[in-house]
Protein backbone atom coordinates (compact mmCIF):
# COMPACT_ATOMS: atom_id res chain seq x y z
CA UNK A 1 0.00 0.00 0.00
CA UNK A 2 1.30 3.50 -1.12
CA UNK A 3 1.77 6.10 1.30
CA UNK A 4 -1.94 7.74 0.26
CA UNK A 5 -3.54 4.54 0.85
CA UNK A 6 -2.18 4.22 4.10
CA UNK A 7 -3.43 7.80 4.97
CA UNK A 8 -6.52 7.46 3.28
CA UNK A 9 -6.71 3.99 5.56
CA UNK A 10 -6.08 6.02 8.80
CA UNK A 11 -8.31 8.57 8.17
CA UNK A 12 -11.35 6.21 7.95
CA UNK A 13 -10.15 4.71 11.16
CA UNK A 14 -10.45 8.40 12.75
CA UNK A 15 -13.20 8.91 11.39
CA UNK A 16 -14.69 5.54 12.58
CA UNK A 17 -13.83 5.37 16.00
CA UNK A 18 -16.04 6.87 18.39
CA UNK A 19 -14.99 10.47 19.98
CA UNK A 20 -13.55 9.50 23.57
CA UNK A 21 -13.80 11.44 26.68
CA UNK A 22 -12.07 14.23 27.36
CA UNK A 23 -9.57 14.25 30.16
CA UNK A 24 -11.78 16.84 31.74
CA UNK A 25 -14.48 14.61 32.13
CA UNK A 26 -12.61 11.75 32.84
CA UNK A 27 -10.99 13.14 35.66
CA UNK A 28 -14.21 14.84 37.78
CA UNK A 29 -14.74 13.02 40.79
CA UNK A 30 -18.14 11.41 40.29
CA UNK A 31 -20.87 9.89 42.25
CA UNK A 32 -22.58 6.41 41.64
CA UNK A 33 -26.42 7.02 42.41
CA UNK A 34 -27.91 3.37 40.77
CA UNK A 35 -25.25 0.57 41.14
CA UNK A 36 -26.30 -2.79 42.17
CA UNK A 37 -23.47 -4.52 44.76
CA UNK A 38 -24.88 -8.21 43.21
CA UNK A 39 -24.15 -6.64 39.75
CA UNK A 40 -20.58 -5.83 40.00
CA UNK A 41 -19.05 -8.93 40.82
CA UNK A 42 -16.92 -10.22 38.13
CA UNK A 43 -16.07 -13.10 36.69
CA UNK A 44 -13.19 -14.03 38.23
CA UNK A 45 -14.49 -13.02 41.78
CA UNK A 46 -17.26 -15.66 40.90
CA UNK A 47 -14.65 -18.34 40.40
CA UNK A 48 -13.34 -17.21 43.91
CA UNK A 49 -17.06 -17.18 45.71
CA UNK A 50 -17.52 -20.60 43.76
CA UNK A 51 -13.95 -22.24 44.83
CA UNK A 52 -15.06 -20.93 48.62
CA UNK A 53 -18.19 -23.16 48.56
CA UNK A 54 -16.73 -26.22 46.85
CA UNK A 55 -18.64 -25.41 43.62
CA UNK A 56 -16.64 -26.02 40.17
CA UNK A 57 -16.76 -24.12 36.84
CA UNK A 58 -14.84 -23.27 34.25
CA UNK A 59 -14.00 -19.85 33.35
CA UNK A 60 -15.39 -20.49 30.19
CA UNK A 61 -18.82 -21.95 31.28
CA UNK A 62 -18.68 -18.56 34.12
CA UNK A 63 -18.10 -16.17 30.95
CA UNK A 64 -21.58 -17.72 28.64
CA UNK A 65 -23.46 -16.96 32.17
CA UNK A 66 -22.37 -13.46 31.66
CA UNK A 67 -23.64 -13.58 28.18
CA UNK A 68 -27.46 -13.11 28.34
CA UNK A 69 -29.15 -11.10 25.60
CA UNK A 70 -32.74 -10.21 27.36
CA UNK A 71 -34.44 -9.37 30.31
CA UNK A 72 -35.35 -12.64 31.66
CA UNK A 73 -31.77 -13.91 30.91
CA UNK A 74 -30.01 -11.04 33.03
CA UNK A 75 -32.51 -11.48 35.80
CA UNK A 76 -31.81 -15.14 35.52
CA UNK A 77 -27.27 -14.44 35.38
CA UNK A 78 -28.54 -12.03 38.31
CA UNK A 79 -30.08 -14.93 40.06
CA UNK A 80 -27.33 -17.13 39.64
CA UNK A 81 -24.31 -14.93 40.57
CA UNK A 82 -25.90 -14.46 44.42
CA UNK A 83 -26.73 -17.81 44.47
CA UNK A 84 -22.39 -17.74 45.88
CA UNK A 85 -23.00 -14.99 48.16
CA UNK A 86 -23.31 -17.37 51.04
CA UNK A 87 -21.84 -16.08 53.66
CA UNK A 88 -20.62 -12.11 55.77
CA UNK A 89 -17.26 -12.67 54.15
CA UNK A 90 -18.62 -13.25 50.58
CA UNK A 91 -20.05 -9.81 51.07
CA UNK A 92 -16.94 -8.37 52.31
CA UNK A 93 -15.17 -9.83 49.65
CA UNK A 94 -17.48 -8.09 46.80
CA UNK A 95 -17.47 -5.04 49.05
CA UNK A 96 -13.87 -4.57 48.83
CA UNK A 97 -13.49 -5.30 44.76
CA UNK A 98 -16.29 -2.76 43.97
CA UNK A 99 -14.81 -0.03 46.18
CA UNK A 100 -11.43 -0.39 44.41
CA UNK A 101 -12.62 -0.79 41.18
CA UNK A 102 -14.56 2.77 41.80
CA UNK A 103 -11.42 4.70 42.91
CA UNK A 104 -9.94 3.80 39.28
CA UNK A 105 -12.76 5.59 38.15
CA UNK A 106 -12.50 8.92 40.47
CA UNK A 107 -15.72 7.68 42.26
CA UNK A 108 -15.82 9.76 45.43
CA UNK A 109 -19.46 9.13 46.49
CA UNK A 110 -21.87 5.94 45.80
CA UNK A 111 -24.87 4.70 46.95
CA UNK A 112 -24.87 0.73 46.40
CA UNK A 113 -27.97 -1.23 46.25
CA UNK A 114 -28.01 -3.93 48.31
CA UNK A 115 -30.38 -6.73 47.49
CA UNK A 116 -31.54 -7.67 51.15
CA UNK A 117 -34.74 -9.24 49.16
CA UNK A 118 -32.63 -12.05 47.97
CA UNK A 119 -30.91 -12.39 51.47
CA UNK A 120 -34.39 -12.98 53.15
CA UNK A 121 -35.72 -15.19 50.40
CA UNK A 122 -32.48 -17.05 51.17
CA UNK A 123 -32.74 -17.32 55.05
CA UNK A 124 -29.42 -15.69 55.26
CA UNK A 125 -28.49 -12.98 58.43
CA UNK A 126 -28.66 -9.79 56.64
CA UNK A 127 -27.40 -7.53 59.35
CA UNK A 128 -24.29 -9.92 59.48
CA UNK A 129 -23.85 -9.67 55.88
CA UNK A 130 -24.48 -6.20 56.31
CA UNK A 131 -22.04 -5.75 59.16
CA UNK A 132 -19.16 -7.58 56.85
CA UNK A 133 -19.74 -4.93 53.97
CA UNK A 134 -19.29 -2.25 56.20
CA UNK A 135 -16.30 -3.70 57.24
CA UNK A 136 -14.67 -4.12 54.32
CA UNK A 137 -16.18 -0.77 52.61
CA UNK A 138 -15.62 1.84 55.65
CA UNK A 139 -11.71 1.73 54.97
CA UNK A 140 -11.52 3.48 51.88
CA UNK A 141 -13.26 6.53 53.38
CA UNK A 142 -10.06 7.22 54.16
CA UNK A 143 -8.96 6.68 50.39
CA UNK A 144 -11.52 9.25 49.45
CA UNK A 145 -14.70 6.77 48.60
CA UNK A 146 -17.74 7.09 50.74
CA UNK A 147 -20.31 4.43 50.63
CA UNK A 148 -23.94 4.76 51.25
CA UNK A 149 -26.60 2.22 51.04
CA UNK A 150 -29.72 1.35 49.16
CA UNK A 151 -31.63 -1.35 50.34
CA UNK A 152 -33.25 -3.22 48.23
CA UNK A 153 -36.56 -5.38 47.86
CA UNK A 154 -37.28 -7.59 44.85
CA UNK A 155 -40.58 -6.41 43.70
CA UNK A 156 -42.10 -10.09 42.29
CA UNK A 157 -41.29 -11.13 45.96
CA UNK A 158 -43.99 -9.17 46.82
CA UNK A 159 -45.31 -6.47 49.67
CA UNK A 160 -44.77 -8.23 52.98
CA UNK A 161 -41.23 -9.40 51.92
CA UNK A 162 -40.68 -5.86 50.92
CA UNK A 163 -41.83 -4.80 54.27
CA UNK A 164 -39.42 -7.15 55.69
CA UNK A 165 -36.67 -5.53 53.53
CA UNK A 166 -37.42 -2.13 55.59
CA UNK A 167 -37.38 -3.33 58.63
CA UNK A 168 -34.08 -4.98 58.09
CA UNK A 169 -32.83 -1.60 57.24
CA UNK A 170 -34.24 -0.50 60.59
CA UNK A 171 -32.16 -3.34 62.89
CA UNK A 172 -29.06 -2.94 60.88
CA UNK A 173 -28.70 0.69 62.51
CA UNK A 174 -26.44 2.43 60.16
CA UNK A 175 -26.88 6.02 59.50
CA UNK A 176 -24.98 4.98 56.14
CA UNK A 177 -28.29 2.83 54.89
CA UNK A 178 -29.95 6.26 53.13
CA UNK A 179 -32.60 4.66 50.94
CA UNK A 180 -34.96 1.93 49.95
CA UNK A 181 -35.85 0.93 46.98
CA UNK A 182 -37.62 -1.61 44.90
CA UNK A 183 -36.10 -3.50 41.47
CA UNK A 184 -36.86 -6.96 39.60
CA UNK A 185 -39.33 -7.31 37.43
CA UNK A 186 -41.37 -4.12 37.18
CA UNK A 187 -44.27 -5.89 34.87
CA UNK A 188 -45.45 -7.89 38.16
CA UNK A 189 -47.24 -7.10 41.17
CA UNK A 190 -49.54 -3.66 40.63
CA UNK A 191 -47.30 -0.62 42.70
CA UNK A 192 -50.56 0.05 44.55
CA UNK A 193 -49.51 -2.85 46.43
CA UNK A 194 -46.60 -1.23 47.92
CA UNK A 195 -48.24 1.49 49.49
CA UNK A 196 -47.72 0.83 53.00
CA UNK A 197 -43.83 -0.34 52.66
CA UNK A 198 -43.50 2.90 51.74
CA UNK A 199 -45.03 5.09 54.22
CA UNK A 200 -43.22 2.59 56.83
CA UNK A 201 -39.81 3.12 54.84
CA UNK A 202 -40.92 7.25 55.20
CA UNK A 203 -41.40 6.69 58.67
CA UNK A 204 -38.22 5.13 59.30
CA UNK A 205 -36.35 8.36 57.05
CA UNK A 206 -35.11 6.56 54.77
CA UNK A 207 -35.53 8.10 51.19
CA UNK A 208 -37.86 6.58 48.67
CA UNK A 209 -36.42 5.08 45.05
CA UNK A 210 -38.22 2.32 42.81
CA UNK A 211 -37.08 0.38 38.98
CA UNK A 212 -39.91 2.07 37.20
CA UNK A 213 -40.05 2.92 33.47
CA UNK A 214 -37.46 0.26 32.40
CA UNK A 215 -39.56 -2.32 30.71
CA UNK A 216 -42.54 -1.38 31.93
CA UNK A 217 -44.33 1.88 30.14
CA UNK A 218 -44.95 5.65 31.31
CA UNK A 219 -47.78 4.90 33.84
CA UNK A 220 -45.26 2.86 36.11
CA UNK A 221 -43.59 5.65 36.74
CA UNK A 222 -46.74 8.22 37.05
CA UNK A 223 -47.95 5.16 39.48
CA UNK A 224 -44.51 5.34 41.62
CA UNK A 225 -44.99 9.47 41.90
CA UNK A 226 -48.74 9.38 43.07
CA UNK A 227 -48.71 6.27 45.09
CA UNK A 228 -45.51 5.80 46.48
CA UNK A 229 -44.04 9.26 46.54
CA UNK A 230 -40.87 8.32 45.03
CA UNK A 231 -37.64 10.81 45.22
CA UNK A 232 -35.79 9.22 42.38
CA UNK A 233 -36.76 6.20 39.75
CA UNK A 234 -34.32 3.96 39.05
CA UNK A 235 -34.37 4.08 34.51
CA UNK A 236 -37.12 5.92 33.66
CA UNK A 237 -36.70 6.05 30.22
CA UNK A 238 -40.51 5.05 29.19
CA UNK A 239 -41.15 8.79 30.08
CA UNK A 240 -39.86 9.72 26.55
CA UNK A 241 -42.95 8.63 25.35
CA UNK A 242 -45.33 10.69 28.01
CA UNK A 243 -44.57 14.58 27.16
CA UNK A 244 -46.68 15.41 30.04
CA UNK A 245 -44.98 13.07 32.23
CA UNK A 246 -41.74 14.50 30.87
CA UNK A 247 -43.07 17.98 31.70
CA UNK A 248 -43.80 17.24 35.50
CA UNK A 249 -40.63 15.46 36.06
CA UNK A 250 -38.53 17.77 34.79
CA UNK A 251 -41.24 20.69 36.90
CA UNK A 252 -41.00 18.76 40.28
CA UNK A 253 -37.40 18.13 39.52
CA UNK A 254 -37.74 14.17 40.06
CA UNK A 255 -34.17 12.65 38.87
CA UNK A 256 -33.52 9.40 36.61
CA UNK A 257 -31.23 7.77 37.47
CA UNK A 258 -30.11 6.42 33.76
CA UNK A 259 -27.62 3.42 33.26
CA UNK A 260 -27.49 3.32 29.09
CA UNK A 261 -25.20 -0.04 28.36
CA UNK A 262 -28.33 -1.68 30.92
CA UNK A 263 -30.92 -0.36 28.85
CA UNK A 264 -28.93 -1.78 25.32
CA UNK A 265 -27.81 -4.80 26.75
CA UNK A 266 -30.54 -6.53 28.50
CA UNK A 267 -33.16 -5.36 25.64
CA UNK A 268 -34.94 -2.73 27.60
CA UNK A 269 -34.42 0.23 25.53
CA UNK A 270 -35.13 -1.70 22.34
CA UNK A 271 -38.69 -2.85 24.21
CA UNK A 272 -39.90 0.86 24.58
CA UNK A 273 -39.40 1.41 21.11
CA UNK A 274 -41.30 -1.89 20.39
CA UNK A 275 -38.30 -3.18 17.74
CA UNK A 276 -35.94 -5.79 18.20
CA UNK A 277 -32.70 -3.92 18.64
CA UNK A 278 -31.83 -0.56 19.67
CA UNK A 279 -27.98 1.20 19.94
CA UNK A 280 -26.68 3.23 22.54
CA UNK A 281 -27.32 6.03 19.69
CA UNK A 282 -31.34 5.62 20.21
CA UNK A 283 -31.18 6.14 24.07
CA UNK A 284 -33.66 8.75 25.16
CA UNK A 285 -31.28 10.58 27.21
CA UNK A 286 -30.20 13.80 25.46
CA UNK A 287 -33.43 14.50 24.99
CA UNK A 288 -34.68 14.11 28.55
CA UNK A 289 -31.74 15.59 29.62
CA UNK A 290 -32.06 18.80 27.31
CA UNK A 291 -36.01 18.76 28.88
CA UNK A 292 -34.75 20.30 32.53
CA UNK A 293 -35.60 16.70 33.77
CA UNK A 294 -32.66 15.98 36.03
CA UNK A 295 -30.92 12.86 35.70
CA UNK A 296 -27.91 11.15 36.92
CA UNK A 297 -25.46 8.67 35.11
CA UNK A 298 -24.56 5.23 36.24
CA UNK A 299 -23.96 1.18 35.56
CA UNK A 300 -26.53 -0.58 37.35
CA UNK A 301 -24.87 -3.83 36.91
CA UNK A 302 -21.31 -3.06 35.60
CA UNK A 303 -19.78 -6.50 35.74
CA UNK A 304 -23.33 -7.55 34.10
CA UNK A 305 -23.10 -5.36 31.21
CA UNK A 306 -19.40 -5.09 31.02
CA UNK A 307 -19.32 -1.63 31.80
CA UNK A 308 -18.19 1.01 33.65
CA UNK A 309 -18.75 4.84 34.91
CA UNK A 310 -16.10 5.91 32.50
CA UNK A 311 -17.58 3.95 29.51
CA UNK A 312 -21.21 5.13 30.31
CA UNK A 313 -20.00 9.21 29.97
CA UNK A 314 -18.56 8.11 27.18
CA UNK A 315 -21.49 6.26 25.63
CA UNK A 316 -23.09 10.09 26.59
CA UNK A 317 -20.73 11.20 24.05
CA UNK A 318 -21.55 9.11 21.52
CA UNK A 319 -25.04 10.53 21.64
CA UNK A 320 -24.22 13.97 20.83
CA UNK A 321 -24.10 15.75 24.87
CA UNK A 322 -21.69 17.96 24.28
CA UNK A 323 -18.73 18.25 27.61
CA UNK A 324 -20.40 21.30 29.15
CA UNK A 325 -23.54 19.55 29.37
CA UNK A 326 -21.69 15.83 30.44
CA UNK A 327 -19.84 17.78 33.31
CA UNK A 328 -23.57 19.18 34.54
CA UNK A 329 -24.81 15.74 34.63
CA UNK A 330 -22.06 14.86 36.61
CA UNK A 331 -22.70 17.31 39.40
CA UNK A 332 -26.00 16.57 39.49
CA UNK A 333 -24.64 13.12 40.75
CA UNK A 334 -23.75 14.73 43.84
CA UNK A 335 -27.20 17.65 43.86
CA UNK A 336 -29.30 14.46 43.63
CA UNK A 337 -27.18 12.44 46.49
CA UNK A 338 -29.19 11.28 49.58
CA UNK A 339 -26.36 12.32 51.93
CA UNK A 340 -26.65 15.97 52.39
CA UNK A 341 -22.86 16.00 53.11
CA UNK A 342 -22.79 15.16 49.37
CA UNK A 343 -24.57 18.09 48.14
CA UNK A 344 -21.02 19.37 45.92
CA UNK A 345 -18.36 17.51 45.24
CA UNK A 346 -15.96 20.17 46.56
CA UNK A 347 -16.97 18.62 49.82
ZN1 LIG B 1 -31.03 -1.34 38.67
Amino acid sequence: MGQRGRTGAAALILRMKPPSLSPQIDSLPKAELHLHLEGSIQPATVRTLMARHGVKASEQEVLERYAFHDFPGFLETFKWVTSFLREPQDYALVGSDLAERLLEQNVVYVEATLSVGVMLLRKQQAEANFAALLHSTEPFERRGLRFRWVFDAVRQFGAAAAMAVVETAKTCKSKTIVAFGIGGDELQVETAAFRGVYERAAELGLHRLIHAGEVGGPERIREAIRLLEVERIGHGIAAIKDPLLMDLLAERKIPLEICPQSNVRTGALARQFSREHARIGDHPLPALFRHGIPVVLSTDDPALFHTTLRDEYDAAKQMGLQDSELEQICEMGFQYAFDPASKSRAT
